[in-house]
C-alpha cells in the first residue's frame, strides 16, 4: 500500500524544514538498495526514472518493478519521471504508474517553458498526479563529470519564478542556485540568499538536482530554506562503480554476479546516509499519516448487443481499446465476452484509472464522448457501469 500521493509527502517535508530523496534508479540493484536504506532509516523516499537514462534499460519493463517494490514497501513512497522532456513522455509516465512527473525543458526561453509545462501541469492534474517544473538551468549531465556539461548554469530569478508558478500551475519548482548535475572538482557555491527570495516569491516546496558532493552544512541550508526534495543520482552511480572496480581489482576473472556482489550494499549505504543528513530519516509513520494513499480505480461495464445489425462487437471493442488507451490516466483496459453462453451479460470492459482523478476527467475526453455517442450507446443493451476504488 504505501504509495502515497507525492503532494501530500512533499509538504509534509516542506513544512517541517526536511527534504525527501528522489534517487533515480537505472538497474534493480538500484531499486532494491534505495527501497531496502528507506525501509532501514525509516524514512519516506521517492523511486525516480529519469529519461536520460532510457537509453540504459526499457523503462516499459523497468515500471511493473519499480511499482511493485513501491507498493510492497513499508515506508511511504512516491514513483516519479525525472527530465521528461515532452507532454507525451509525461502521458506515457503516468498511464504506466508515475505519480509525479517533472517536466524539464529549462533550457527553452522563459515562455516556452511556461507554454509546455502548463500543459503538463493541466493534464497531470486531471490524473492526480502532481508536477515539478524547472526554472533557470542547472547545467551538467547526471553520472558524469561535471565539466563536460552542456551549457552554462543559469540562476533562477525570484521575480521570474512567482510568474512562472503562477502560470504553469506546477506543484513543486526546480531552482537553479549553484549546484551542478554531475561530479564536480570542489564544492559548489551555493546562492542562499537568491534561494530564500525564491522561497518567499513562490511558497511551494522547492526542488534541488545536483545534490552529489554537497556536504552537510550546505544541505541544512538548503532544507531550512524551502528545499522539500533532493534529486540525487551521480553519488550513487559513483559508490556503484567503484564496488565493481574493487571486486574485478580482487578477481579479475570474477563473473558479472560476482563483480556486482557489493554494489547493492554500496548504493544503500550511501542513500542512508542523505536520508539521515536531509532530516527524512524516522519520519515515515508522520508522513504515511497524512499521506492520502495511491489507490487506482477500476471502471466496470458489462453489456450485451442489441439486436440492430451494425458494427460488429470485435470492432466497436477495438476501436474502444484504441480511444481508451490513449486517454491520459488510463493504465489499462481490458474487453471481454462471457466464457459461458448464457450468461446474464454477454460482455465486458474493464478499464483501470491511474487514480480516481482521472476517472472524473475522463468522461469530459473528446475521442471518447464521440466514440460513445456515435458508436457504443447505439449497439449495446443492459448496460451496467459500476466504479471500484483499489483496496489493500
Ligand atoms: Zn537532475
Amino acid at each position: 500500500m504505501p504509495l502515497v500521493n507525492m503532494r501530500d509527502m512533499l509538504y509534509h517535508a516542506y513544512d517541517n524544514n526536511y527534504a525527501v530523496g528522489a534517487f533515480d534508479l537505472v538497474s534493480l540493484d538500484f531499486l532494491e538498495a534505495v527501497i531496502d536504506a528507506a525501509e532501514s532509516c525509516r524514512s519516506a523516499v521517492i523511486l525516480s526514472i529519469a529519461e536520460p537514462h532510457f537509453a540504459y534499460y526499457d523503462f516499459e519493463l523497468f515500471l511493473p518493478a519499480v511499482e511493485a517494490a513501491a507498493k510492497r514497501a513499508s515506508v511511504p513512497v512516491a514513483i516519479q519521471l525525472d527530465h521528461g522532456s515532452s507532454f507525451e513522455s509525461a502521458v506515457k509516465a503516468i498511464n504506466l504508474g508515475c505519480n509525479g512527473v517533472m517536466l524539464d525543458v529549462s533550457d527553452q526561453s522563459f515562455s516556452d517553458n511556461i507554454d509546455q509545462t502548463r500543459a503538463v501541469a493541466e493534464m497531470a492534474h486531471q490524473c492526480g498526479v502532481s508536477v515539478v517544473g524547472e526554472l533557470g538551468y542547472v547545467a551538467g549531465k547526471e553520472g558524469e563529470g561535471a565539466e563536460q556539461h552542456p551549457g552554462e548554469t543559469t540562476f533562477t530569478l525570484p521575480s521570474e519564478a512567482k510568474a512562472y508558478v503562477e502560470r504553469t500551475g506546477v506543484d513543486f519548482l526546480a531552482v537553479s542556485i549553484g549546484t551542478v548535475q554531475g561530479r564536480m572538482n570542489g564544492r559548489a557555491k551555493l546562492d542562499y540568499v537568491r534561494l530564500k527570495q525564491l522561497n518567499q516569491a513562490v511558497n511551494i516546496p522547492l526542488v534541488i538536482h545536483g545534490g552529489s558532493g554537497l556536504n552537510e552544512d550546505q544541505f541544512h541550508k538548503l532544507t531550512s530554506n524551502g528545499v522539500a526534495k533532493i534529486d540525487y543520482y551521480t553519488a550513487l552511480s559513483d559508490v556503484a562503480a567503484k564496488a565493481m572496480r574493487k571486486r574485478s581489482k580482487e578477481n579479475p576473472n570474477g563473473s558479472f554476479t560476482d563483480l556486482k556482489k557489493d554494489v547493492k550494499e554500496a548504493i544503500g549505504l550511501e542513500v542512508q546516509r542523505c536520508l539521515r543528513q536531509w532530516g527524512s530519516a524516522g519520519r515515515a509513520a508522520e508522513v504515511l499519516e497524512r499521506c492520502e494513499p495511491w489507490l487506482s480505480v477500476e471502471h466496470l461495464i458489462v453489456h450485451n448487443v442489441s439486436a440492430q445489425p451494425g458494427q460488429s462487437v470485435d470492432s466497436l471493442m477495438s476501436e474502444g481499446k484504441r480511444i481508451l488507451s490513449q486517454i491520459p490516466g488510463v493504465r489499462e483496459v481490458f474487453t471481454g465476452e462471457a466464457m459461458k453462453e448464457n450468461s446474464k451479460y454477454s460482455f465486458c470492459w474493464s478499464v483501470r484509472f491511474t487514480h480516481k482523478a482521472a476517472l472524473d476527467s475522463f468522461r469530459e475526453h473528446q475521442g471518447f464522448d464521440a466514440f460513445l455517442k456515435k458508436q457504443f450507446n447505439s449497439n449495446v443493451s443492459d448496460l451496467v457501469c459500476i466504479d471500484y476504488q483499489e483496496k489493500t
